[in-house]
């Protein structure tokens, strides 16, 4: 039970052990190896049980191993919430050190010029919380989700509750669903909620391809 038996390249390798993390925690050793085969995943699991390196470890392992021919938005990871999005970033930038994939943050409460330019140079990995996404795709011409390979839609159950308090509710009952549909169908999606609500299951339903399922 170690990170070794993952299969993960060394720069991800190496990261996780500047970062102290000694073997895998359930989640991670669950959702590592399936991920990595490209499969849809859907996963219950909580904040603290590691399920960020859950699916980050094993997208970066696919970036690494396919590179990019083109620069494009090639991850893209939806929370609920700014502080969420903020912690998934420097995860992810921790974990990605030791390789050349660039991440970049997108939320509300920041410099909307700074992210266009951010988002214009092409990032490897979009972390964002939905309504600032939404407004870049619309405004933005050179943003876009083409080349997208893999969309992760973290905290799922609530990121439905933010479709739920918002006007556009009326037009997009379950909200993430407009981010699956600017997605190319040739892609992976990883859902991930602390509750498997009924409107959780819908969204399953509508958004992944024959998911496997874990808890942990
Ligand atoms: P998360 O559930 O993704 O919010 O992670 C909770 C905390 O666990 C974070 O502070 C991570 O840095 C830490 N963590 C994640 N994976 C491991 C691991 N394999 N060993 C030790 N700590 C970890």
């Amino acid at each position: 039970n170690s990170f070794m038996e993952l299969n993960l390249s060394r720069p991800l390798l190496r990261a996780c052990e500047v970062l102290g993390y000694s073997k895998p925690t359930p989640i991670q050793a669950a959702c590592v190896p399936l991920a990595l085969t490209g499969r849809d995943i859907c996963g219950s699991a909580i904040t603290g049980s590691g399920k960020t390196a859950a699916f980050a470890l094993p997208t970066l392992e696919r970036l690494l191993f396919r590179p990019k021919r083109i620069p494009a938005i090639r991850v893209l990871i939806l929370t609920p919430t700014r502080e969420l999005a903020v912690q998934v970033h420097s995860m992810i930038e921790k974990l990605a050190q030791f390789t050349d994939i660039r991440c970049c943050l997108v939320v509300g409460g920041l410099s909307t010029k700074v992210q266009v330019t951010a988002l214009r140079s092409m990032p490897d990995v979009v972390v964002a919380t939905p309504g600032r996404m939404i407004d870049h795709l619309r405004n933005s011409m050179s943003v876009d989700l083409d080349d997208l390979a893999v969309l992760i839609l973290d905290e799922a159950d609530r990121l439905l509750e933010l479709g739920f308090n918002a006007e556009i509710q009326e037009l997009v009952p379950y909200f993430p669903l407009c981010f699956v549909r600017l997605c190319p169908k040739r892609r992976q999606t990883m859902l991930f909620s602390a509750t498997m609500t009924e409107e959780v299951d819908e969204l399953i339903k509508l958004s992944l391809t024959r998911p496997l399922r874990l808890s942990a």
